[in-house]
């Protein structure tokens, strides 16, 4: 993976929302490279500003959003530019697919159509030929009798299947870069691995680059190359996705682990370790760690100065916490449970 090309280059990124109440600084400082064929998961609570910093990538903020930073789309600098070139990214070159298909689908026309739409837009066939590649693609994406439900409208399809279809006209649109956010988040639990197998079809068959968002670190842990972990607003934790499960140099990173029923054998049986509290507003971030409040680890340096996004052991395994050396070896088990186990502290995480 080191040697693909880097399509996707976000640096220092901010995002802010001026609103009634004050600025909501939603995305303080994302990075990351995205290089030809790999995936990367984005992963972090709900309101920890993924959404966020995938739209200020598509260019589809309000108008409102005070975006800073860089994107940079195969070398082509996205932030700031003309609605016209972002039209042209987003219609073929990047390609998302939402918590909700139907803010892709158009529910006055059959799925087939909607495919093959694509397909004409990205090639030179005849509509006979587009709509045989459509109900190809249908096939692909594991719907059964697709020649036939290529004639059904979305509202006949279930939620997996529509999503499918959504994957399907992103395949044909031959993306460079997949960003799928919470694609599975609405979805019975069974039919989510369903629609994680679509999208890796469509990534692999494109040869595409793919940006997985999820509130849920299970959801990336087969399918990811590397890993982001956001909070606040701010990436806490970057790297290779053993380094992360394993690994992991941000306590909230381990205590996200630590929430996860039984992710491997090592955890088999294990009781799970919940982080307690939730995230700080936006508004009024204090100064200092804002994981502090809920970190097991917290000292007093913690609240008096936000820690660096800085290397670990391993330059490609960046973690912000000034106490990152400390965690080499640990477990979710004996961060969090031993410290709710500790009288002095255990009031606090009731
Ligand atoms: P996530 O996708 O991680 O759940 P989001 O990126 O959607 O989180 O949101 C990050 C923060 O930005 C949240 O606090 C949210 O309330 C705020 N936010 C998002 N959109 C707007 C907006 N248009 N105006 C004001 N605040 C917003
Ligand atoms: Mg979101």
């Amino acid at each position: 993976m080191t040697g693909s090309e880097i399509v996707l280059e976000v640096k220092d990124l901010t995002v802010s929302f001026p609103t009634e109440d004050g600025l909501v600084r939603a995305v303080r400082g994302v990075s990351y490279d995205l290089r030809q064929g790999e995936v990367l998961g984005i992963v972090g609570e709900s309101g920890s500003g993924k959404s966020v910093t995938s739209k200020a990538v598509m260019g589809l903020l309000p108008g409102s959003a005070k975006v800073g930073g860089s994107v940079r789309f195969r070398g082509q600098e996205l932030i700031g530019a003309p609605e016209k070139e972002l039209q042209a990214v987003r219609g073929g070159r990047i390609a998302m697919v939402f918590q909700d298909p139907m803010t892709s689908l158009n529910p006055v026309y059959p799925v087939g159509d909607q495919i093959a739409e694509a397909v004409l837009a990205h090639n030179d066939v005849s509509v006979a030929a587009a709509r045989d590649r459509a109900v190809e693609l249908l096939t692909m994406m594991q719907i059964p009798r697709a020649r036939e439900r290529a004639r059904d409208y979305p509202h006949e399809f279930s939620g997996g299947m529509r999503q499918r279809v959504v994957i399907a006209t992103a395949m044909a649109n031959d993306p460079d870069v997949i960003i799928a956010d919470e694609p599975t988040t609405a979805l019975d639990v069974t039919v989510q691995a369903q629609v994680l197998e679509a999208l890796e079809t469509a990534r692999s068959a494109t040869n595409a680059a793919m940006v997985l968002i999820t509130h849920d670190l299970g959801v990336v842990a087969g399918t990811a190359d590397r890993v982001l972990v956001m909070y606040a607003g701010r990436p806490v934790e970057l790297g290779d996705v053993d380094d992360i499960y394993y690994e992991a140099r941000m306590p909230y990173t381990l205590g996200l682990i630590g929430s996860l029923p039984r992710l491997d054998t090592a955890r088999r049986g294990d009781r799970l370790v919940p982080i307690t509290g939730s995230p700080p507003s936006l508004l009024d971030l204090p100064p200092g760690c804002p994981f502090a409040p809920r970190c097991p680890l917290r000292r007093e340096q913690c609240d008096e100065l936000e820690p660096d996004v800085l290397a670990t052991s391993s330059p490609d395994h960046l973690a912000a916490c000034h106490f990152s050396a400390e965690l080499a070896g640990r477990r979710p088990e004996d961060v969090f449970v031993a410290t709710s186990a500790d009288p002095e502290t255990a009031g606090g995480r009731s």
